[in-house]
Parts: C-alpha cells; structure tokens; sequence
C-alpha cells in the first residue's frame, strides 16, 4: 500500500462495507497489505471492522450515540469527537471500566467550513476542557474534511487549512499535543495535497494521516474544472477493484409492437431479440437506467430495453449473435474490449461513484477473485 507516500499514514475507509466492495473481504485485504488504521462510519461498523481485523487501529468517524461508549471501550474503537455529549458518553464508559487516564483515544474533528460535523472556533474550548488532564480520555487526533478538494483551484482548500491551523494553534495553548493530524480524502491525496498536510502536521509535532476512500477501490475522482496531470496520471494507474455480473435467464424473440416490462415504455420496432437478466433496481441497478444504458454480453454492448423491474432487466441482444441462457452479463467492469466504469453508470443515473457502490444490494453475493 503506497497510496500515501512515505510522509503520511493510510487510513483506509472501508465504511458503508466497504463501499459496497464488501468490508468482510477488503478490511483484512487492505490489513494485509499495511494499512494499520481502518475508517468507519458507526460503531456498528467499527464492531464489525474489529472482528476481522483484531490487531487494526478502527477509527469510527460518524460520532457516537448515547448509550455506545462502552462498545467503543469494550472492542478497541477510537471515535471522532466533537460535542461535548460524545465526551461525556465515552468518559463515563471509560471510568465504568476501570480506565486509566489518558488510556482512551479519541479524535476531534474540527469543522472548518463544511457546517457537518466537527465543532467550531466558539465550541473548541469546552470541548478541550473534557480531554485535559486526569480524563480517561487522550485526544490522539485532529481531523478535518476537506469538503472541496476536487475543485482544482484549490482555493477552498486553502481557506481549510488556514482555519485547521488556527484551531492547532489553539489546542497547543490548551497544553494538549495530539500525535495526528488526520486529513484529507481520496482528492486531497491525488490531488497533491499529501505534502502541504505532512508540513503541517511537522510543524505541530504531529504525524499526518490520509483517509482515502474512493482510490482505495481503484477510482480517481472527477476534479473540476479541469483535472491536474498528478491526478490524471493516477487514473491511468489506479485499477477498478469491482467488478459487477449478472446472467442471462432466458432468451426470447418478440415481433415488432411487442411492448416490454412495466407500462410498456420500450415497444419493439422489429423482430426482436431479448434477452432476461438476474438483476434489478432490488440489487442495485439504478431504475433511471431503463432505455439509456447498455451492459456487456458477448463482448458487446446491449441496451437496457423497458424499465428495470425490481429482481430483472432485460436486454436487447437482437445484433449479438448466439446470446443464451447462463452468459455472463457484466454490469460493471470489462468483457472483451469494452469496459462499464462507476462513471458511465453515476452519469446515466444522474449521481456520483461512490453511489453507485454503495448501492449495490446486499443479496449480490461479493467474491474475491
Ligand atoms: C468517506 C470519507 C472519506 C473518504 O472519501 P473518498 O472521497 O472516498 O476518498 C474521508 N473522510 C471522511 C470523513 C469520510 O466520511
């Protein structure tokens, strides 16, 4: 794993399983491979992460709910803080346990423009007050997100960072020194912005930490307006993790007016072939797709005819030749010469990558190959 070169450390998010990649299969690949921390979104998900990956740092970065802190204790987690209720939930669980001072780490996010999570510049002083001295608690990191790092100007990056170090400024005051800072998501890492994070950690006395999701799964992100060279070099070596198949159920020849699936809305203009897929909106593929999207069978690309039913979809296959019950229909990925990218289904769905993994249904049965 050399995605966050040599100045920053990988944390490598593997919430929402995995990005739909399945986090049973990647949290202990991407272990393997030397990311020693893991970034989650709940402590659900950071109880699953334990599970597979005993000896992984898991970060669980979407907050803690009341009546979660003795989990976070009880499995190892570190949460991502900022209000002083997630404090107080994880102090009085670390005392019910019998913690030592400064045994639990948490991670404070500091919100520097997004207006998500993470606290601001008014709330920063009570919050440091609940991890001063003789608390359970240790603030091991702080965090931010980088809300615009695709934007190629960079300019709201820029306004981020300024605000991130104020607020580093501000903690050092209060006497506490974080080993971490923590930021930056897969734009931010291809993008460039490795360099610019690791001298600000260095400057604190911290070490910088990377949360690349997206990359992880072998997509760059999209940078607009224009894309840097950095990151369009990156695309060409990055490879798609995911692939996604189907099969063909049956093939059946309809005449011209026959009308196909729900409300008829694709009518044959011919005599035509079709061919009935495995898969619906019920796992995954997007219903937009219906009439404007075509999948691989035979090497070839056929379009979607009708609309996507919940469990099936159906394809025109009337030009590819010898197309039967059990071919394999690649949803997403490559056959033959032609390839299917999370891009070309977020642009006929009108969304991003990351949705269209995220998306696909738990009852797609996800093998390493
Ligand atoms: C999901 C997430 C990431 C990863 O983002 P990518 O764009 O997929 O790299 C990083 N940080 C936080 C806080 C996130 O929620």
């Amino acid at each position: 794993m050399t995605l966050a070169a040599g100045d920053a450390e990988l944390l490598a998010i593997v919430k929402a399983d995995a990005y739909g990649h399945s986090l049973a299969l990647c949290a202990p690949a991407v272990a393997r491979a030397g990311a020693r921390w893991l970034g989650v979104t709940s402590v659900e998900e950071g109880v699953a992460a334990r599970r597979l990956c005993p000896d992984a740092r898991v970060l669980v970065i979407g907050g803690v709910f009341a009546g979660q802190g003795a989990a976070v204790i009880e499995h190892g987690l570190a949460a991502v803080v900022w209000e002083p209720g997630q404090l107080e939930e994880l102090e009085g669980a670390a005392r019910a346990a019998g913690a030592r001072p400064g045994s639990v780490p948490v991670h404070l996010e500091i919100d520097t423009g997004m207006s998500r999570q993470g606290v601001s510049a008014d709330g920063l002083d009570a919050v440091l007050a609940l991890v001063g001295a003789g608390s359970p608690l240790r603030l091991e990191g702080v965090m931010t997100h980088l809300f615009a790092a695709d934007e190629a100007d960079g300019r709201v990056t820029e306004e981020q960072l300024v605000s991130l170090g104020e607020a580093l400024g501000r903690i050092e005051a209060f006497g506490l020194f974080p080993d971490w800072l923590n930021v930056g998501n897969s734009a931010a890492l291809l993008g460039g912005e490795t360099g610019r994070i690791a001298a600000m950690a260095e400057r604190h006395g911290m070490k910088a930490m990377l949360r690349p999701g997206l990359a992880l799964y072998g997509l760059a992100p999209q940078f607009e307006p224009g894309e840097p060279e950095a990151v369009a070099a990156a695309r060409r070596r990055l490879q798609p993790v995911l692939s996604w198949k189907t099969r063909v159920v049956g093939v059946r020849t309809v005449p011209a007016g026959a009308v196909v699936g729900y409300n008829g809305t694709f009518v044959a203009t011919e005599r035509m072939q079709l061919a009935l897929l495995a898969a619906g909106y019920g796992d995954g593929l997007d219903r937009r797709l219906g009439n404007c999207f075509s999948l691989l069978v035979r090497g070839q690309r056929a379009p979607l005819v009708g609309r996507i039913s919940m469990d099936q979809a159906v394809l025109d296959v009337t030009e590819i030749a010898g197309v039967e019950a059990g071919d394999e229909v690649v949803i997403l990925g490559t056959q033959g010469h032609e390839s299917i990218t999370a891009f070309d289904h977020a642009e006929a769905a009108g969304t991003i990558p990351w949705e269209v993994f995220t998306r696909i249904g738990a009852r797609v049965p996800r093998f390493a190959v």
